[in-house]
């Protein structure tokens, strides 16, 4: 838990604070509020009589040092905090925020922060340049419309302006981070989402983990099973796996090449072994329509969670490779709306002979994964669904 930092971002009045809140206290961390230390400097200033535009701003702290304490300021042990919201401060906080010096300072305060337990941070620029690491990264954003609503008499336009205008670290959405809108969720069920979303990634699931090693080494004796590419598989974040689609060993045979999450017909759930062993294995019901709108649904959400998920564009299995199905691309696109999400193109060859349609015995041909380089966002954004699915069973076939 110690190394454990959610990262909250987003512009003013979207909510962090109390959801950071929140998410701190269900999971027994620490909170801090890095616009504090802002406020606290532009407190100072204002106090002084110095101009927030002054470049020599950090003169004011020569000979003080800002300390953050539970979720409070101090300078000299004067506590700050109830100074830090006076209107006079806000109107002038983010011009204070835009100083290159003063962004320094506070970056390098926020991180050397002696931590006990792990960090909810909430901020600007937190997922982009104070702990761009974490994995645990999200975005809060809401109409500006309802913002100002929520902030009345505060210049929110004005701020939104001078934050994601400025040359140092402006606020920008991390790509990697989880858009949330907050429009219209309480902040308990915005904090539920990301506390969902935390807690799926740090899931470890160790029956998969046995699994993975035990049915792997069956494979290379039987199959001489080979992975070529295994370098391009990402290490972290939200991530399609694109494969061709011959017979039932595929999805094991990808699965023991990466931890994956698939779907499942919902009855093969009830089969007594059966169904608690997919389970186990990470695998998802959907209906039996086939790509119905909520097993779209569910992949989205495990893809929001930063999940992995398998998809066999062309749909069913078949001989050769076959045109792909339009579901990738509308899940490729729909998931990048809330998070960035690669398409991992995969070819598997020779499990159409190991076990080939309609055969119920398995053969010992060899069996091999060539994984390609993962397809970036920005190469289809322009694309509609079916281009993107096009594009995907192109890289495969090159593989
Ligand atoms: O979060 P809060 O509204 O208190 O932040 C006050 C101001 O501090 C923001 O408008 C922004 O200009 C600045 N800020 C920042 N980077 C952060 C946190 C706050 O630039 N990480």
């Amino acid at each position: 838990m110690k190394d454990l930092v959610v990262a909250i971002d987003g512009p003013a009045g979207a909510g962090k604070t109390t959801v950071s809140k929140i998410v701190a206290n269900k999971l027994g961390i620490d909170y801090c509020d890095s616009g504090s230390c802002y406020r606290a400097i532009c407190y100072l200033a204002l106090s002084c009589g110095i101009d927030p535009f002054s470049s020599n701003l950090l003169s004011l702290l020569s000979e003080k040092e800002l300390i953050l304490d539970s979720g409070k300021v101090f300078v000299d042990s004067q506590d700050l905090t109830p100074h830090l919201r006076e209107p006079d401060v806000s109107a002038n906080v983010s011009i204070v925020a835009a100083n290159p010096e003063v962004r320094r300072y506070v970056t390098n305060l926020l991180i050397s922060q002696k931590r006990k337990k792990g960090l909810v941070i909430e901020g600007r620029d937190i997922g982009t340049a104070i702990f761009p690491e974490t994995p645990f990264k999200f975005y809060l954003d809401a109409h500006i419309s309802i913002r100002k609503e929520r902030r009345q008499g505060e210049a929110i336009e004005e701020r939104d302006k001078i934050d994601s205008e400025r040359k140092t670290a402006p606020l920008i959405r991390p790509d990697d981070a989880l858009l949330i809108d907050t429009e219209n969720l309480s902040s308990h069920e915005v904090a539920d989402r990301i506390l969902e979303r935390v807690r799926f990634i740090l899931r470890k699931n160790r029956f998969y983990w046995v699994a993975q090693r035990i049915v792997a080494s069956f494979f290379k004796i039987f199959f001489r099973y080979s992975v070529l590419g295994a370098e391009n598989i990402p290490k972290q974040g939200s991530l399609i796996v694109a494969s061709n689609h011959m017979s039932f060993l595929d999805p094991p045979v990808i699965g023991v090449a990466m931890e994956l999450h698939y779907f499942a017909k919902e009855e093969l759930f009830l089969l007594p072994v059966f169904g608690w062993l997919i389970k186990n294995l990470n695998a998802f019901p959907v209906q039996r329509e086939g790509f119905s709108r909520k097993a779209i649904e569910q992949t989205i959400r495990i893809l929001e969670n930063s999940g992995r998920v398998l998809i066999f564009p062309e749909g069913t299995r078949g001989v050769g490779l076959r045109e792909p199905k339009r579901g990738i691309g509308l899940i490729a696109r729909l998931a990048n709306k809330k998070i960035r999400t690669p398409i991992l193109p995969l070819r598997i060859s020779g499990t159409e002979k190991a076990l080939a349609r309609g055969a119920w015995i398995i053969k010992p041909h060899k069996i091999k994964v060539a994984i390609g380089r993962p397809i970036q966002p920005e190469t289809f954004f322009k694309k509609n669904d079916q281009e993107i699915a096009n594009m995907v069973m192109e890289e495969i076939a090159k593989l």
